[in-house]
């Protein structure tokens, strides 16, 4: 068996996960035919280590890791890679990144995580994830804040501002599709936050997810 260890992913892995380098192995099958069976141990790669998959790679294991080799081109021109939060609503172009749905956009490092997340999805039930919505200007979220009153934060303050938050169509984050995404999104370090739940300190928002840990280096305020 040809070990795994042989494969390096360049970084940010996510933008393109490109096998970059494999030692050819003497009478070994194929790269490909090796990424796609099944993995001979649960154990990391140490290169494969150093990805925004990281969490996933903990706690799924190299089942995943293998098969994003093999099936994951995702934002493809996206660079994952931001140095500043930048201003609520006021992202500059060249931190944002295309989502599979259009015209929605989020920050460069949210959709990388988006892809993946949305790779597993697809796996998972055949189609993309739906989207009603992702990076909002200023005045997009006072447009919508004008329209839902409550249900929008003031502009400046929706992390949908920092390019940290989609909105999920009806049809995913119910039933069997949203308890999935329930129990995966958080392995890629997304979730509908507590203050969206029933019950929760903000409106009951089961359609609003975030990039948790980006959002929470922000201490942003919070808001659809
Ligand atoms: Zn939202």
């Amino acid at each position: 068996m040809v070990a795994i260890a042989a494969t390096t992913i360049a970084y940010p892995a996510l933008q393109r996960l490109t096998v970059v380098e494999a030692a050819p192995v003497a009478a070994g099958p194929p790269v490909s035919e090796v990424l796609g069976a099944p993995a001979p141990e649960p154990t990391v790669p140490e290169a494969l280590a150093v990805t925004l998959d990281q969490v996933a790679i903990e706690r799924r294991g190299v089942e995943l890791v293998s098969r994003s080799l093999v099936t994951r081109d995702p934002a493809p021109t996206c660079s994952g890679v931001v140095t500043s939060p930048g201003r609520n609503g006021r992202l500059p172009a060249s931190v944002l990144c295309d989502l599979w749905q259009a015209p929605y956009q989020d920050r460069a490092d949210a959709v990388v995580t988006l892809f993946a997340l949305n790779d597993d999805f697809r796996a998972a039930f055949g189609r993309d994830l739906c989207l009603t919505s992702g990076y909002r200007t200023l005045e997009q979220q006072a447009a919508l804040r004008a329209k839902k009153g409550g249900l929008a934060a003031p502009p400046g303050t929706s992390n949908h501002g920092w390019g940290l938050a989609i909105d999920i169509c009806e049809s995913d984050y119910t039933g069997e599709r949203g308890r999935w995404l329930d129990e995966v999104g958080p392995v890629y370090g997304w979730a509908n936050p507590p203050w969206a739940h029933r019950g929760g300190a903000g409106p009951y928002e089961p359609w609003h997810w975030e990039f948790t840990d980006a959002v929470a280096a922000l201490e942003s305020g919070t808001g659809e």
